[in-house]
């Protein structure tokens, strides 16, 4: 399997020399030359295997570069039930008629980051162990990202963490979630600032090449492609919890925010899995509802982007997305370079003066908005219903799902976090705290650790150099 750049402009590459890249040098995103096929026998085979092997087979298909055994050594010591809760690993529920969720957030940061960001912790310890020296990571979080890389890079030898996150602007749980880790190699800068600022300071530090090269600095963010192929189990293993037969279609629907998730899905229709229809969630930042009701990409600036009680879905244009426009363009690097030449210039870029848009049924997907009192309500419905909490953007996910739904073809939802997350949320919704476990209480009761610090981009690198390896 050799990846491409979607645009153009890089030389292809194998599955572990893209591994630590973030954009391609031509400032593109490597995708496979072409996805793996899955065959009615692959699927018949794969039916029933347990979560850690159906990973290995897929990433076999997209990391063909490994060691024979290696990925199945990998997989074996990521996906257990220590780790993920049950031997299922991302067990599916009925929650009502035609609806499923499809439990990915039993993982250690209780979000469903935890399934691919786990196994990239593996995959960077791997390349270490190869030989590779030291590594050095450098991200910016809202919430979920910093703290699921942090408890997958964790007390792995060789690699630091250097996680920029916006200073009291997380919700109290992702705070102690990850500021109460006190291992040496975890490096935890409170930036007085927004999200925004911090992603700012990672960039203006990234674009510094010679920089980067002398700390071997890796990215974890969501454009990450191993992240994006490890995301691509859970659809096939969510199909087969789901169905009977290979002749059975489902549709998934994805609480969305960078279209990480949803690519993921994506990839796995198109390999052949019988998936029916992709359904998109988005909250009040609907850039991406927006595009797949009218063919139309507009970005928002930042005054556009409002926080949101789904705050991991807050965004301001999709960063994935144009892995997913490539393939809309028939895998013409040209036509994504000067769309995205557009969106540089003019911020958006309309598809429906172009033949690759036919509407969003066309491509097998759909897509829906959900507001703050949709959240709730669905929040509410859910639990007066069956008695289960469900985070808020999960909420937005089935808040769409109910509406996008049809008879005769069952529909999956993504569970993408644990209520406990964001309990102020659920308090306004139903009154009540989501139960805690004993774990959970501890890590919030834990002493907090964080380097405060300015948004002064020269003085975090300077902190990040003297600390570096
Ligand atoms: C990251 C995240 C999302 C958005 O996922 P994308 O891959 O960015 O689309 C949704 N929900 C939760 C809880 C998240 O942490």
């Amino acid at each position: 399997m050799v990846y491409v750049s979607t645009r153009g402009q890089t030389p292809p590459a194998r599955f572990r020399a893209v591994l630590l890249e973030g954009l391609a040098p031509d400032g593109g995103l490597m995708v496979p030359g072409r996805y793996p096929r899955v065959d009615a026998a692959m699927l018949r085979a794969w039916r029933g295997l347990p979560y850690a092997q159906l990973a290995c087979e897929l990433m076999s298909l997209f990391a063909d570069d490994y060691p024979a055994g290696e990925l199945a050594r990998l997989t074996r010591s990521v996906y257990t039930a220590a780790l993920f809760g049950s031997e299922q690993v991302a067990p599916l529920t009925d929650l009502e008629p035609g609806l499923k969720l499809l439990q990915l957030s039993n993982g250690p940061t209780l979000a469903f980051k935890d399934l691919a960001m786990q196994l990239l912790g593996a995959l960077f310890q791997f390349e270490l162990s190869a030989g590779a020296g030291t590594l050095n990571i450098l991200g910016a979080t809202s919430g979920d990202t910093g703290s699921s890389a942090e408890y997958a890079m964790r007390g792995r030898t060789g690699i630091r963490v250097f996680m920029l996150s916006p200073y009291g602007r997380m919700s109290a749980f992702q705070r102690a979630q990850m500021y109460s880790l006190n291992d040496p190699n975890i490096f935890n800068i409170a930036v007085e600032g927004t999200f925004d600022d911090c992603q700012d300071i990672v960039k203006q530090i990234g674009s510094d090449v010679e920089f980067k090269r002398r700390h071997r600095m890796g990215a974890v963010n969501s454009i990450n492609w191993a992240r994006v192929a490890a995301q691509v189990v859970y659809y096939f293993h969510g199909y087969f919890a789901a169905t009977g037969d290979d002749a059975d279609r489902v549709s998934f629907c994805v609480p969305s925010g960078n279209f990480g998730n949803v690519l993921a899905g994506w990839i796995a229709r198109s390999m052949g899995l019988p998936i029916d229809r992709l359904i998109v969630a988005t909250n009040e930042n609907d850039v991406l509802d927006e595009f797949f009701r009218t063919g139309r990409y507009r970005l928002r600036s930042r005054r556009q982007t409002v926080a949101t009680s789904s705050p991991s879905m807050d965004i301001s244009k999709a960063s994935n997305f144009e892995r997913f426009v490539f393939d809309l363009v028939g895998r013409a690097p040209d036509h994504v370079r000067q769309l995205w030449r557009q969106l540089d210039e003019r911020g958006e870029f309309d598809l429906t003066a172009t033949p690759y848009w036919q509407g969003a049924a066309a491509c097998g997907f759909g897509s829906g908005r959900s507001t703050h009192a949709d959240r709730l309500a669905t929040i509410r419905s859910v639990f007066h219903a069956s008695g289960r909490i469900v985070d808020p953007h999960t909420a937005d996910g089935i808040k769409v799902a109910r509406d996008a739904g049809r008879p005769g073809i069952p529909m999956i939802c993504l569970e993408t976090a644990q209520p406990a997350k964001f309990s102020e949320t659920i308090v306004e919704a139903i009154d009540q705290a989501p139960p805690l476990t004993h774990a959970m209480s501890e890590m919030l009761a834990r002493p907090q650790r964080f380097e405060k610090m300015p948004p002064d981009a020269a003085a975090i690198r300077r902190y990040i150099e003297a600390r570096s390896s």
